[in-house]
């Protein structure tokens, strides 16, 4: 039987551990390539503070890739055209989502673009391994899916410790493009 066979009850589902690994290291990346472009965006507006906790978030990104890099061992991980990724959704689940970074948001707001990430992430493991029929990769996928409620619990520790924003944080005093 080809590891590629699909199964008919659910085609998105991901049946090598090759696979689960190929997407999981995406996963990470994607999602570090998404907080370094926000926090570029935050230090353009002059926003230091919650670049440097974007920046923080992206290296914790990358330490995750690069451990589950490790864990692929010595296995040929599978290329995957950015299309024939099994997300269920167009974006891939991690990254956060530039529609909701605000050049004025504070580093509270990046803390809660990342718990929705790291939600997602989650909720796409958990998806997995109820979905494959690999015993292996369902074993993954769930160690996984508890690493990212890990993550989860981190940041909601974060936001309990953190003041919300004051009403009227998106107000601009001196607003940057003023067109008349
Ligand atoms: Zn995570």
């Amino acid at each position: 039987m080809s590891t590629d066979t699909q199964n008919p009850q659910s085609p998105h589902a991901i049946e090598s551990v090759e696979e689960m690994i190929a997407h999981s290291i995406a996963l990470e990346m994607e999602a570090v390539e998404r907080y370094e472009e926000i926090a570029d965006a935050m230090e353009t507006h002059n926003n230091p503070e919650t670049a440097e906790l974007l920046r923080r978030l992206a290296d914790y990104g990358r330490k995750h890739a690069a451990e589950m890099k490790e864990r692929a061992g010595g296995r040929d991980l599978p290329r995957i055209a950015p299309w024939d990724y099994k997300w269920g959704t167009e974006e891939s689940p991690e990254s956060a989502e530039m529609e909701h970074a605000h050049y004025l948001m504070t580093p509270y707001h990046a803390v809660m673009i990342a718990h929705r990430a790291e939600s997602n992430a989650h909720g796409f493991y958990a998806g997995v391994a109820s979905s494959s029929t690999n015993e292996d990769v369902c074993a993954l996928a769930r160690e996984f899916a508890e690493e990212e409620a890990e993550h989860v619990a981190i940041l909601e520790e974060w936001i309990d410790r953190m003041c919300p924003p004051e009403e009227g944080w998106d107000e601009d005093l001196d607003p940057p493009n003023i067109s008349e």
